[in-house]
């Protein structure tokens, strides 16, 4: 079995070639470990394999880690749905949140005297009940929002593919929605789409950030 960071270093290579196949910039696209479940133990060897930017999603696991790592040369990025009165607090150690998907955790930020950066979660599925806004009018009024709270550098669009459908029709859509955010907000040019199972197809339909867990750090632990 490959190491976790012989994961890494092949992983990053294989997001250079794939950039290349559709000839884009690797220096444009960011890999988030995400690390969730798994100890600071496996993000201490990632961080000496190279990797610098790590994905958490869920502040009760995240939060201890970020204290265990405090002052270590890295990213937290923060990819899990948010409870509201959460925000303040991962926003201290989180700089980047893929997941603002409602008004009330963009409020709960817009108190926080952490500024971060921020996308906004689409939801990608018929279901309205799962995280994220469906419309691009829903992405544009969150948006809006995202700006008025003061404390929130909008960088664009996240989302997760829906399970029983093709990611590469998926990560189109996104595409679209994210020229249609960028004509209202020309900097927010940012995508986070991509995991494990299709970070290719979102190479190749512009992404920005991928967020990897299992290819990287193997089978996740079961929750605590
Ligand atoms: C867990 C998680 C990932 C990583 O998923 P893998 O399939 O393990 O790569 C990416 N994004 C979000 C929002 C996640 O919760």
């Amino acid at each position: 079995m490959p190491s976790v960071s012989e994961r890494w270093h092949s992983l990053s290579a294989d997001v250079v070639a794939e950039c290349a196949k559709w000839g884009r910039d690797a220096n444009e696209v960011t890999i988030v470990v995400v690390t969730k479940f798994h100890p600071a133990s496996v993000i201490e060897e990632l961080l000496e394999a190279g990797a610098r930017h790590f994905g958490e999603s869920r502040h009760q696991d995240a939060s201890p880690k970020a204290d265990e790592l405090a002052g270590r040369d890295l990213t937290w990025h923060f990819v899990g749905q948010i409870q509201s009165n959460k925000a303040r607090a991962i926003a201290r150690y989180a700089s980047v949140i893929h997941s603002l998907d409602r008004d009330s955790v963009v409020d709960a930020l817009a108190t926080s005297e952490n500024r971060v950066a921020g996308f906004v979660e689409l939801n990608l599925t018929d279901d309205p009940g799962r995280g994220g806004v469906q419309t691009a009018d829903d992405m544009l009024r969150l948006a809006e929002r995202i700006i008025n709270a003061g404390t929130i550098d909008l960088r664009g669009v996240m989302a997760v593919a829906p399970q029983d459908a093709d990611p590469g029709a998926a990560f189109a859509h996104v595409a679209t929605m994210s020229e249609i955010l960028c004509q209202a907000h020309p900097n927010a040019t940012d995508i986070s789409t991509g995991m494990s199972a299709d970070w290719q197809q979102a190479i190749e339909h512009g992404a920005t950030h991928l967020r990897i867990g299992t290819s990287i750090t193997g089978k996740r632990p079961d929750p605590r």
